[in-house]
């Protein structure tokens, strides 16, 4: 029986909702994506295969230890598991076996760390596909990403024989905090790809809209700081004490105060700060998770080097001891302009959408960035898409998606692509 590729889009998309996971644990996640693959009799290589261990960032590995015992326990073979080696994130290659170019499609896997609305009117609510994973949520449509992603795969192991060159399908493992492209790009991976496509669902493309990006990315850096202070009693020898967590808050507040960049955009977040161990002693512990970000390589750089030497004064000041650890990063858009004139080509003849000027308003960092830098650097050409939806915002409680009919222009889009730059020649 034959496939309707857009249904089984949805419900896939629908499936993942239900069971997200975070960056680096996505084992059940990928379990399903190469099940799938390897269903259509694509060759498939999973974890370390793809990765440069080397450049890996923000890996908890008790995080990953508890995700693996998870997945187990949740029906994913331990072989498979032994496979990864502890590394999340597949690439399948489709290779038609005629000479022509290699283009590489890439889906990223992750969740956000939010907590899904219980609003009975939110739709996945409805439907009955709401996170069943308290505190973690598909609140930015990596879910969808994926789905698109796997049904592509479908369509052109059906249409292999309208195709020539190769493919690579990258479902990559943790874009959430800027981690997973880097390791994948080291490894090599996309050297020899010669147009690699990859996008976005939403952002500022409301739904039936379409577009190329051609900036906006803000480099970024991302950090976990660990300080370490004494503790004492907070009552008779205060004095005694190296108080981490009053050291944390100093340096929340510092960051904030970094003067702004003559040369472009920046930010400073600092997201989480936990401190202390009990009421009356002084806190000996505090951790915090932040980010800096610039609209360009150099802005950043200036943003980073104030992060260490804030935490350095701190040092001084508190007497304490920080460790600061880069838990991401990622850099700016590079660009392709004549790649982007034959993705609009094919957006045109996408049915019911409307094409928007490329854009470049500098707003979040996507990973994919540093995929596309490795490209670019070695030849090839490059370009993200977004596809839109009506949303309330990403990594809200109450994002969602029209999966119906956003997925299927995306679906359009990777395909009519894949016809234009991979069509057979002589058939
Ligand atoms: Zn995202």
């Amino acid at each position: 029986m034959k496939h309707d590729y857009f249904e089984d889009m949805v419900g896939i998309r629908r499936t993942l909702h239900h069971r997200p996971e975070e960056g680096w644990t996505e084992f059940e996640t990928t379990w399903f994506v190469v099940q799938y693959l390897r269903g259509l009799s694509l060759p498939v290589t999973v974890g370390k295969a793809n990765i440069n261990t080397d450049e890996v960032l923000g890996r908890d590995e008790t995080l990953v230890r508890d995700a693996m015992a998870r997945a187990l326990k949740n029906g994913v073979p331990q072989s498979f598991l032994d496979e990864t080696e502890g590394y999340t994130g597949a690439v399948a290659v489709l290779d038609t076996g005629r000479p022509g170019p290699v283009t590489a499609f890439r889906s990223d896997m992750d969740c956000v760390l939010v907590r899904e609305s219980d609003d009975p009117e939110h739709l996945p609510n409805k439907l009955g596909f709401a996170s069943e994973r308290p505190g973690f949520m598909h609140a930015c449509g990596h879910d969808a990403h994926t789905a698109v992603g796997l049904e592509v795969a479908r369509w052109l192991v059906e249409h292999r024989e309208e195709l020539c060159g190769r493919f690579k399908l990258i479902f990559q493992p943790a874009e959430e905090g800027v981690r997973g492209a880097r390791a994948m790009a080291a490894s090599g991976l996309v050297d020899d790809v010669n147009y690699f496509l990859s996008g976005h669902i939403g952002g500022i493309a409301k739904l039936g809209e379409i577009g190329v990006m051609d900036g906006g990315f803000l480099a970024s850096t991302k950090f976990d700081v660990d300080i370490e202070g004494l503790p004492a009693h907070a009552g008779n020898a205060p004095h005694l004490g190296h108080n981490a967590l009053m050291a944390a808050c100093a340096a929340s507040m510092m960051l904030q105060g970094i003067p702004r960049h003559g040369d472009g955009t920046t930010r400073v977040s600092v997201g989480t700060l936990h401190a202390g161990e009990g009421r009356n002693v002084i806190p000996a512990h505090a951790r915090l998770q932040m980010e800096v970000r610039g609209e360009t390589e150099e802005v950043n750089e200036y943003m980073r080097e104030y992060v260490y030497d804030i935490f350095a004064g701190v040092d001084k000041a508190y007497r304490v001891k920080s460790t600061v650890t880069k838990a991401g990063e990622s850099t700016t858009l590079l660009q392709s302009p004549e790649l982007y004139d034959i993705v609009e080509e094919v957006m045109k003849s996408v049915p019911d959408t409307t094409m928007i000027p490329r854009v470049h308003v500098p707003s979040g960092s996507e990973d994919c960035a540093l995929f596309i830098r490795r490209v670019i650097q070695h030849g090839g050409q490059a370009a993200f898409i977004l596809y839109g939806c009506n949303h309330t915002g990403h990594h809200r409680r109450n994002f969602d998606i029209q999966d119906e009919v956003s997925l299927p222009n995306a679906f359009r889009i990777f395909t009519g692509f894949a016809k234009r730059v991979n069509g057979r020649k002589d058939a």
